[in-house]
């Protein structure tokens, strides 16, 4: 009798542990958001065939949104792109494959429904040369039309919202970087609604153990890929072996998460998942898959080596460059770091005379801005880029505020 009390309170023990090993306590936000699924409308998969005109499209890969083709008239084709639901950010995504039968030019009126408006500049690709923004002499747009006058012949030419990045493409890209680096451990944090997998790198030197944590996340928003552009640049920076790199990976540990929303992504996404949620909603209750996982991910590894998660980083793409910062920082472990940093990047960045700007104020939504500060007392930046900020000016701006991050983190 006994015995069987103690392994009862044995197996009650345990399960409890277990469990809170693994719960994520929920937050309350000032402006709660239902994340309760939704349905989505899935773009069906086919070549468009304009055989009057002799001009042909395709949505058949990855990432690629077109949801309709139409003659308009003998050079003029119209593209109809929709959403996946509705309400929705204005932010329409495309994606997609032309070519035709002789060489010719063509016109491309861009239709959206009626309360949304255009917002990408299209970048081309013409086989293996890189992407290029469309010539404005042949784009013309406001808000309401959009026509795009494009070369168009028998080899595919590729139009696309923003340089095309699929969860294919992410994995290719973090493969090759965390090669020959034993302390880059690739993981898994779970996977998505649609059991894509949710990738993470977990970056430390030796133990983990006490060691206080950088988490850095990225394509909760799918066309948001300026924002990517720049999380690229600096986590790789992060991991490139220099004095200050080597430094700070033996005193800190990161959690990086390359793509929050694969199915989003690869579905060619306005904005959500394919739960229909924006996800950077989610940050209060968990009730999609993706933040669910990730936040348990983050949760679970501080919980285990006794740690804390001292800096969130989000990266977005927005009008301009942009950093949202949260207003209270007294309570973070360095209140005056966001400050500090924003002035060792501008003192860095001085012969481009750039001045970061920020948005100060606390997040009254379930974002994940919020939740770093709610749950974890970090300081957190959602770090928003431009949609058409020069590409090489997002990288070299990434790399300069991942190094004035590690010497300013280094310091405490
Ligand atoms: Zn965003």
């Amino acid at each position: 009798m006994r015995l069987r009390k103690q392994s009862l309170l044995f197996y009650f023990c345990t399960t409890l542990v277990a469990a809170s090993c693994s719960t994520v306590k929920r937050l309350k936000f000032e402006k709660p958001v239902d994340t309760k699924s939704k349905r989505i409308h899935v773009q069906k998969k086919k070549v468009f065939q304009l055989d009057a005109m002799g001009l042909y499209a395709t949505n058949d890969f990855l990432a690629s949104r077109l949801n309709g083709f139409e003659m308009v008239n003998d050079s003029t084709a119209k593209v109809i792109i929709t959403p996946e639901n509705t309400p929705i950010n204005n932010s329409p995504y495309y994606s997609f494959k032309l070519w035709s039968t002789t060489a010719k030019t063509y016109y491309l009126l861009f239709e959206y429904p009626e309360e949304y408006g255009h917002r990408y500049i299209p970048k081309l690709k013409r086989g293996a040369a890189a992407w290029k923004s469309a010539d404005s002499l042949n784009f013309t747009y406001n808000y309401t039309d959009a026509l795009l006058k494009i070369d168009v012949s028998k080899d595919t030419v590729w139009v696309s919202a923003q340089e095309s990045v699929s969860s294919i493409d992410t994995k290719n890209w973090y493969s090759k970087l965390v090669k020959n680096k034993a302390y880059v451990h690739v993981g898994s944090a779970g996977e998505s609604v649609l059991k894509r997998n949710l990738p993470v790198l977990d970056i430390y030197k030796n133990s983990a153990q006490n060691k206080p944590i950088v988490v850095l996340l990225t394509r909760q928003h799918p066309p948001e890929l300026t924002g990517y552009f720049a999380f690229q640049s600096f986590v790789t920076t992060i991991l490139n072996e220099s004095k200050l790199s080597q430094s700070f990976l033996e005193k800190y540990r990161l959690l990086v998460f390359p793509i929050v929303n694969p199915d989003g992504v690869d579905l060619g996404h306005w904005r959500h998942n394919a739960g229909g949620i924006d996800t950077n909603r989610d940050w209060g209750k968990y009730r999609q898959p993706e933040i669910k996982n990730i936040t348990r991910y983050i949760v679970k590894a501080a919980k285990e080596t006794n740690s804390t998660v001292l800096v969130g980083i989000d990266f977005h793409s927005t009008q301009k460059d942009m950093y949202y910062t949260n207003e209270t920082r007294h309570m973070t472990a360095h209140p005056d770091f966001i400050e500090n940093w924003f002035a060792g990047i501008e003192k860095s960045l001085k012969s481009h005379a750039y001045i970061p700007e920020q948005e100060r104020a606390n997040s009254v939504k379930p974002v994940s801005k919020g939740w770093f500060l709610k749950y974890f007392n970090a300081n957190t930046i959602t770090y928003e880029i431009g949609d058409e900020t020069p590409r090489d000016f997002v990288r070299l701006k990434a790399a300069v505020a991942a190094d004035e991050m590690m010497k300013l983190l280094l310091k405490w």
